[in-house]
C-alpha cells in the first residue's frame, strides 16, 4: 500500500499490532456495553484500553530489534554511491 520500507523485526511487528489491538478492545468494550450494561458499561471498562496500550507498548519495548530497518533511508545496492544531498542554494557556494 505504501512505499515505506516495512521492517519485520519483532519490535516493529509488535508495534504494528497497537492499532488493531486498541480497535478490537474498543469493539469488545462497546459490545459489553450494549449486551450487559450496568457494571460492564463503557464508563467502567474504558481503563482496559489504557491497559492494552501499556501492555503492547511494553511488549514492543522489550522485544529484540534484531534486523531492524530504519524506515527513512532505503537500502542502497552494494557498490552504489550514497545519494548526495541536493544543494538548495547553489549560487552561494561559488563566490564571494
Ligand atoms: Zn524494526
Amino acid at each position: 500500500m505504501s512505499d515505506r520500507v516495512r521492517c519485520n523485526c519483532p519490535r516493529c511487528t509488535i508495534r504494528g499490532l497497537m492499532g488493531p489491538a486498541v480497535l478490537i478492545t474498543l469493539g469488545v468494550l462497546f459490545l459489553f456495553n450494549e449486551m450487559r450494561g450496568g457494571f460492564f458499561s463503557f464508563r467502567n471498562t474504558f481503563p482496559v484500553i489504557l491497559i492494552v496500550l501499556g501492555v503492547v507498548s511494553l511488549a514492543s519495548t522489550l522485544a529484540p530489534a534484531d534486523g531492524h530497518i530504519s524506515g527513512s533511508a532505503p537500502p542502497t545496492p552494494p557498490g552504489a554511491a550514497p545519494p548526495r544531498p541536493q544543494n538548495s542554494f547553489p549560487d552561494q557556494s561559488q563566490g564571494f
